[in-house]
């Protein structure tokens, strides 16, 4: 089978600070690109484009060349700071908050994306402010498939440059009640037909322990989360969810997936992302054996199995 050649990222490189009612964690690896490249790195090549500080030491960029993520266009700033976030969760780990967020070195950021980065075919916009999104968008030319995820914060900060992000690309991710403040449409299938109206045929919708829908011009696709035992840090389930969806996209060599490819991408976001939530930030992934990927799967379909 044909394979594209690598997945370009963009997104926060962070330093993260969580609570939740299992524990914390002061300033852990974290961030959207980082997130995505970890789990995507299961299944393909990615290259990371983002700015860091001084701060950022060896010690954490090993943990990236150490899955294979090719670095070459991680940029470290003289005398900067590399991008902060604090929140906390509550006993619902559905509902977080945002307590702190310090963009740093994303301030001044000016993406210059190498020659192997910009003919990536497959890239993944990950969560950071829509007009860095767009101008890695306009680079990144040999893209054929491009995905973006964000957040409420763009949303209520940056609409419209969001919406001329979401214009010019295949695949928008967002959860659920973003892509309702989004469009203003309460109901999620209305809310999907408008984000299809703005350009991308395909729309992920991701509902944190519930699992996650796709709508796209073939049909829709619901799928439930798995259920474990042991969840203490939903922290960058998403960017997970998103590095094994596209990961298992850039696998397949192809520009428009047909459904059932997408469906199968799907179950390998919602894998990723459990894994994810199983400890804090990075720390479960980081120790993952590519064997466990396939037994969650077989899970998977356990679960989600009924004979009509
Ligand atoms: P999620 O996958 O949605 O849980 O994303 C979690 C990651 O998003 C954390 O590791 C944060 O560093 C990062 N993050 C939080 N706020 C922002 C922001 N405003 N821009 C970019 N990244 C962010």
């Amino acid at each position: 089978m044909r394979r594209f050649m690598a997945l370009t990222v963009v997104g926060s490189i962070a330093f993260d600070s969580v609570r939740t009612p299992f524990g914390e964690r002061d300033r852990m690896l974290g961030g959207s690109a980082v997130h995505f490249a970890l789990a995507a790195s299961f299944f393909t090549k990615v290259r990371v484009v983002g700015p860091v500080g001084e701060d950022f030491g060896e010690e954490e960029l090993s943990v990236l060349t150490g899955h294979g993520i090719e670095t070459a266009d991680i940029e470290r700033v003289p005398g900067g700071e590399t991008f902060f976030w604090r929140g906390h969760y509550e006993h619902d780990l559905n509902v977080a908050h945002t307590d702190d967020t310090q963009l740093n070195v994303f301030a001044e950021f000016e993406p210059k994306l190498s020659d192997a980065s910009r003919s990536s075919e497959v890239l993944f916009l990950g969560n950071i402010q829509p007009d860095l999104q767009r101008r890695v968008r306009a680079e990144a030319n040999g893209a054929r498939f491009v995905a973006l995820d964000s957040m409420n914060l763009w949303i209520d900060t940056a609409r419209d440059s969001l919406v001329k992000a979401i214009h010019e690309i295949d695949c928008l991710l967002l959860n659920d009640a973003e892509i309702r403040m989004l469009t203003d449409e309460p109901n999620l299938i209305h809310a999907a037909r408008a984000v299809h109206e703005m350009g991308p045929r395909i729309v992920v919708a991701k509902r944190g322990e519930y699992g996650a829908v796709l709508f796209s011009p073939e049909g829709a696709f619901a799928l439930p989360a798995l259920l474990l035992e042991e969840v203490r840090d939903p922290t960058g389930a998403g960017d997970s969810f998103a590095g094994g969806f596209l990961g298992y996209l850039d696998g397949l060599g192809v520009a428009e997936p047909p459904l059932d490819e997408l469906r199968r991408a799907m179950v390998y976001g919602s894998t990723m992302a459990s894994f994810n939530v199983e400890d804090f930030g990075t720390e479960r992934v980081r120790r993952l054996e590519r064997a466990e990927i396939d037994a969650r799967l077989s899970e998977f379909k356990a679960l989600t199995h009924f004979e009509e």
